[in-house]
């Protein structure tokens, strides 16, 4: 059934479920440029009936996306539902659920993305809240297994941490930084250096959720007693992801350390390791 509804020139389409406290369709943007029909595919993010008494929180992302422009960075185009550019690809923690084998350089490129996009928002003295694979959009898939160069957009932040219960925000980790269990409202740049190592970390572990399975108290435990991810075999990767993952907001590097230490990443190191790994017998 096309079009249930047409708002201005946003028409709603089919519906792609749920996403937290939201409901997302697929629609169609129209606009007319020199007397042209133009069609472009829409995401439709709109807040679940049950909540909302989030709905200043929801308007603000929306109105933060839509205010600010990077490419790296998902465009938002209207905010009373929130409208934003169609991803064909879907989010990442999918794409690499499903491609299974995925090259390192393909990774890294990832990775410097998300960190240019990080880089830009931290000039700008603005805290995103909620970087995690799930909401990083492929809009161009590269070839994954080659290694030919893949495009990422970061989407939008969605509902305040201070608006969310506790349940959600300790399902929140390891995404959500240690600090802000203990003080939601007091969002600091540094929350989004460890989201950024967790996000790294389900980037090289082929978008598996890290401490997946445990329960809420195991989940809290796991901050409580300082634990850290497992770590990489790759040592300069394990350390930049130690460093983003610090249980100290003063002591995560700065994006710009981030992203010179993602440039000396060589992925010929990481070839080297495994060619020196002894072979199965
Ligand atoms: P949160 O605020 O926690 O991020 P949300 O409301 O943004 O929640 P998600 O779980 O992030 O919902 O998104 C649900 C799914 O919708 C994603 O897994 C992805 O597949 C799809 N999706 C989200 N945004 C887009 C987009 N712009 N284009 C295409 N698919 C999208
Ligand atoms: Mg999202």
């Amino acid at each position: 059934v096309y079009s249930l509804y047409c708002m201005y020139n946003f028409c709603q389409s089919e519906s792609l479920g749920q996403g937290s406290f939201t409901r997302i369709f697929k629609g169609s943007k129209i606009d007319i440029r020199d007397g042209e029909r133009h069609v472009t595919d829409v995401l439709l993010k709109e807040l679940d009936a049950n909540h909302k008494n989030c709905w200043e929180s929801f308007f603000e992302a929306a109105s933060l996306m839509s205010q600010i422009s990077h490419k790296h960075l998902l465009l938002v185009y209207g905010i009373n539902v929130m409208v934003q550019e169609f991803i064909k690809c879907g989010a990442l923690d999918l794409f690499l659920k499903r491609e299974g084998s995925v090259s390192v350089s393909w990774k890294l490129d990832v990775a410097k993305q998300l960190a240019s996009a990080l880089n830009f928002l931290e000039e700008k003295n603005i805290t995103h809240g909620n970087i995690c694979a799930k909401n990083l959009l492929l809009a161009r898939e590269g070839d994954a297994s080659q290694g030919s160069s893949p495009f990422i957009k970061l989407s939008d932040p969605g509902i305040n941490l201070a608006m969310l219960g506790r349940d959600v925000l300790l399902d929140r980790i390891p995404w959500v930084a240690p600090e802000v269990l203990e003080a939601p409202e007091r969002l600091e740049l540094e929350c989004d250096k460890w989201s950024f190592g967790a996000t790294l970390w389900e980037l090289f572990n082929g978008g598996q959720a890290p401490l997946q399975g445990l329960d809420l108290e195991r989940k809290l435990q796991f901050y409580e007693t300082y634990k850290q991810l497992p770590s990489s075999e790759w040592t300069e990767l394990a350390d930049l992801i130690s460093q983003c993952m610090n249980y100290q907001p003063a002591f995560r590097p700065s994006c710009r350390s981030i992203i010179r230490q993602l440039n000396s990443l060589i992925t010929s190191d990481y070839v080297i390791l495994h060619a020196a790994e002894p072979l199965p017998d």
